[in-house]
């Protein structure tokens, strides 16, 4: 009886060395070719790691750990760029130092992680009263400074007056009996002419004035 269907063509044969080796070489380059896409992969993945990672050094080197607000150092290099643009002719900026009142007893009497979330406190309130356009800063401790620019100074007292009844209308939590922050204040226009270093001692000496003046206020000079 006949097929129904063609005989096979294919029928197994042996390789010439030449066709053997042929393969062989093949097979090691597909296998070379497998293993660099790999590397290669590798090498993507570390690179976009160390780029994040290079981003977060760049954010951790201009933040306060504690509050998220700008660091000394970042601050001072924006206190330095504004003094440049106003000496270029910019609207007037102001600067406010802020340092919390009577804070060594909320350490002393709460404990000292008290004492932190009081300063994280106080910087999510700066953070909700100062203009996005504005820039906060922990200047040391429970000493902060926040740079109003486009600015005058009425403006910048009504800013001030909002920090001061911010921190009147929120008790801190967990806390009996109930405690309100408060904060002593120094207020300038920021004159580019001054040396930096004159402007922030004028402004240590106005928190001073109104740390005697019985604290909760702000002193403008
Ligand atoms: P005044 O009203 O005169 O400013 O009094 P004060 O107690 O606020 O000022 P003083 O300089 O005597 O104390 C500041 C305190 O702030 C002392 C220090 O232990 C505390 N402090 C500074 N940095 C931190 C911090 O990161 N965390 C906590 N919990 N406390 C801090
Ligand atoms: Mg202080
Ligand atoms: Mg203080």
């Amino acid at each position: 009886m006949a097929t129904p269907w063609a005989p096979c063509a294919h029928r197994p044969r042996q390789l010439s060395p030449r066709a053997q080796e042929l393969l062989s070489a093949l097979a090691r380059q597909v296998v070379r070719l497998l293993e660099l896409h790999r590397a290669n992969d590798r090498q993507g993945q570390m690179l976009a790691e160390l780029d994040a990672a290079r981003q977060q050094m760049a954010v951790l080197a201009h933040t306060d750990v504690l509050t998220g607000l700008a660091n000394r150092r970042s601050f001072t290099e924006r206190l330095r760029q504004e003094q440049a643009l106003l000496q270029r002719g910019n609207e007037p900026a102001c600067l406010l130092m802020m340092d919390l009142d009577h804070f060594k007893r909320i350490n002393d009497v709460h404990g000292h992680h008290v004492g932190d979330q009081a300063l994280q406190l106080f910087a999510d309130l700066c953070r909700s009263v100062f203009r996005a356009s504005d820039v906060v800063g922990r200047w040391g401790g429970e000493e902060f400074l926040a740079l109003l620019p486009a600015t005058g100074l009425e403006q910048a007292q009504a800013v001030a007056q909002r920090v001061h009844a911010a921190l009147a209308e929120q008790p801190l939590p967990g806390i009996e009996p109930p405690h309100r922050l408060s904060v002593s204040m120094g207020l300038t226009l920021f004159d580019p002419l001054r040396p930096l270093d004159v402007t922030l001692r004028l402004l240590d000496s106005a928190v001073y004035t109104a740390k005697r003046e019985g604290r909760s206020r702000t002193v403008a000079v």
